[in-house]
């Protein structure tokens, strides 16, 4: 080993011994700047209404000056419309504007660049590409250390502090999996303790006790995982009575389902925290401890549009969010294709920011049959004794008259179970689509490692161009 290498390891060994270890990583990774942010954006969880509006309102309109001056895409359609800077002012004003989704941006990508794109340090991000063509957008640097402290809100507000260790279980978007990219079971991070478990480990029983085995070694204290890896440990612990505990359980990226929830709460003797984020980094939500969804209004303004119209509380429609703070390349009435609706109640936690629930994802969540679409959850399909009868699922379309449910059966399953979720299904379907049955070995995931209950071609085909 060269002795730099050397050298560094050994600093980074000493450097993990302190309290404030994870501080010092991100100290590095983002320069003082992420405290200055973290503090910022803690006294804002605190803020009355009238500020919260304040807040957004400024932001508004200082992001609709540089994009009414700056941004070709807006330029035109402020023209197209007749529209000036002092149109729009606040969140419902931005109905002025037209919604766009990733299909429209990805067409037109070099009009929503900035004339001044440079000047915010843009860096190029994907998202993972479900329709096969990768998304490819820019965020000024400022934002991912911004995005990061707010991050923070949502571990703090699940329990999880810096220096808690912690295992993460899932396939990083965005970051490097070191544990997949070096073919190991598992790579440890003493500066932040983060143990993270490659995930080609939980394929079968023998890695998934193997990753209970390292877990345990590590002495952590909170999962970090997706839904569909978490119901994976928690059902093979469930099976093989593995007890284990942990101060919180954080789940992300994938729609929680409250059947899901329970088994890993009991199982893990811990609550679970879900979230609501998007690669785009447009917006956020995520669980108080009290277990209520706030909408981050500091990251940007969620509108939730059903008909071309603003959805009352409690009417569900489509989340149409405006990132307040990306100047490279700003993305303003962003359909996101999830759903769910604002809740009119007040949070006991005490933060004032606004309640949501998020019902489901656009094409990931609905089924077409020939009446129209149908929001569909795998919960419609659980059978007593489920963890005994399915090891996994998904619902799967690519005919508007068949769906289709691939089950990876489990030691209990019998043909009863088969004639139980057919029938169920037809029922849900409204008769409108023949039921399958189809057991495979495994389901495969999407390119980013996602795992999709629904997985709809007819939803994405028909919907393609939303815009
Ligand atoms: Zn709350």
């Amino acid at each position: 080993m060269p002795i730099v290498k050397k050298i560094k390891r050994i600093i980074v060994r000493v450097l993990a011994r302190l309290p404030f270890s994870h501080q010092i990583y991100l100290l590095k990774r983002h320069g003082i700047k992420f405290f200055v942010y973290r503090g910022i954006v803690r006294r804002h969880e605190r803020y009355s209404l009238e500020r919260m509006n304040a807040y957004q309102k400024a932001k508004l309109s200082k992001l609709i000056r540089h994009v009414y001056e700056k941004v070709p895409y807006y330029r035109g359609e402020f023209q197209k419309r007749n529209l000036t800077v002092n149109d729009i002012q606040d969140a419902e004003d931005l109905a002025k504007l037209p919604m766009i989704d990733k299909n429209f941006v990805k067409d037109h990508i070099e009009l929503f660049k900035a004339d001044d794109f440079k000047r915010y340090h843009p860096v190029e991000q994907h998202t993972s590409g479900s329709t096969g063509r990768p998304f490819k957008f820019y965020v000024d640097n400022n934002i991912i250390s911004f995005v990061d402290a707010l991050g923070w809100r949502r571990f703090n507000w699940a329990g999880y502090y810096y220096n808690d260790p912690f295992v993460i279980v899932r396939q990083p978007i965005g970051y490097r999996s070191r544990a997949v990219e070096t073919q190991k079971r598992y790579f440890y991070d003493p500066l932040t303790k983060m143990l993270e478990i490659n995930t080609h480990l939980l394929n079968d029983d023998h890695g998934l006790s193997k990753a209970f085995d390292i877990i345990e070694q590590h002495d952590v204290s909170v999962l970090i995982t997706y839904p569909s890896y978490m119901f994976y440990l928690s059902d093979f612990a469930r099976r093989n009575n593995i007890k284990m505990s942990f101060k919180s359980v954080i789940s992300g990226a994938e729609k929680l389902y409250p059947q899901h929830r329970e088994v890993m709460k009991e199982v893990f003797q811990a609550n679970v925290y879900d979230f609501f984020g998007m690669e785009e980094r447009l917006f956020y939500a995520a669980q108080c401890p009290k277990g209520n969804m706030h909408a981050f209004f500091d990251s940007g303004i969620l509108e939730i549009i059903k008909d071309g119209r603003p959805c009352r509380p409690q009417e569900v429609g489509e989340f149409v969010v405006t990132g307040l703070h990306n100047y490279s390349m700003p993305l303003m009435r962003y359909a996101t294709g999830d759903y769910g609706c604002f809740l009119d109640k007040q949070c006991a936690c005490g933060s004032r920011m606004p309640l949501i629930k998020v019902v489901g994802g656009g094409n990931k969540d609905l089924i077409v049959t020939r009446s129209g679409m149908r929001g569909i959850s795998p919960s419609h399909a659980f059978l007593e004794n489920e963890s005994e009868k399915i090891k996994a699922f998904q619902i799967y379309q690519d005919n508007i008259d068949e769906v289709v449910l691939k089950i990876v059966k489990g030691i209990a399953y019998t043909q009863d179970d088969t004639v139980s979720l057919e029938e169920k299904y037809r029922d849900l379907l409204n008769n409108e689509a023949r039921v399958k049955v189809v057991f495979v070995d495994k389901i495969e995931r999407e390119a980013s490692g996602k795992y999709r209950f629904v997985l709809s071609k007819v939803y994405k085909d028909k919907f393609k161009n939303l815009a």
